[in-house]
């Protein structure tokens, strides 16, 4: 059944926890949800593809989007900006489809304080060693880039209480069906079925 409203989720986690492979087995098996593609000044890295992981442009045009308020939120994370486009993800919501935020937990923080009907999902390793191996294993930033991350990791992992769930990304499957649970159990929430309530009033 098409839904009056989409519902807003936002999923955080540390750099190379595997949200993106996560976000990739989740879509291939939902249907109705759209990933709110996010603009960053960071390079592409190998493989990604402008306009599908991410949408690349230079520092000016980021800091235009700010002044013009063209974002629902961005932040700076490790030495680069990030940003959600506020237009894109409006039309998705009135169109009662779903959408998909993968945001860090600065940006995840100025959601909640603007769309408070949003999921707020939290995702992490089975371990912190596991994140640094993982980290490696993706062999695509230098050791300071690295180290960085695992840094700002310790950082984020103390937001994990402001968010609603936590997921843990030991297998992707199992991350992915815990995932499910959660979209599953809020379109049965009261407040997203008043439509088939009227019926009973
Ligand atoms: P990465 O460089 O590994 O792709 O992403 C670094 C971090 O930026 C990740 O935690 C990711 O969730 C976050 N991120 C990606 N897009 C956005 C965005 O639009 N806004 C914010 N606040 N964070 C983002």
């Amino acid at each position: 059944m098409k839904k009056e409203k989409g519902q807003l989720i936002v999923l955080s986690g540390p750099s190379g926890v595997g949200k993106s492979t996560v976000i990739a087995e989740l879509f291939g098996q939902r249907e109705n949800i759209y990933f709110s593609v996010s603009y960053t000044t960071r390079q592409p890295r190998v493989g990604e593809q402008d306009g599908v992981n991410y949408n690349f442009v230079v520092r000016e045009e980021f800091e235009r989007m700010i002044a013009a308020d063209e974002l629902l939120e961005y932040a700076e994370y490790v030495n680069n900006y990030y940003g959600t486009s506020l237009k894109a993800i409006q039309d998705k919501l009135n169109a009662g489809v779903d959408v998909l935020l993968d945001i860090e937990v600065q940006g995840a923080a100025k959601v909640r304080a603007r769309c408070p009907d949003a999921l707020f999902i939290f995702i992490i390793p089975p371990s912190f060693e596991e994140l640094s191996r993982r980290l490696h294993r993706r062999n695509t930033d230098s050791e300071d880039v690295i180290a960085g991350r695992l840094e700002k990791a310790k950082i984020e992992f103390k937001e994990i209480p402001s968010y609603d769930y936590l997921v843990i990304n030991d297998k992707v499957s199992g991350a992915v069906a815990e995932i499910e649970a959660i979209l599953k159990a809020a379109e049965c929430r009261v407040e997203n079925r008043k439509s088939i309530l009227a019926q009973f009033a």
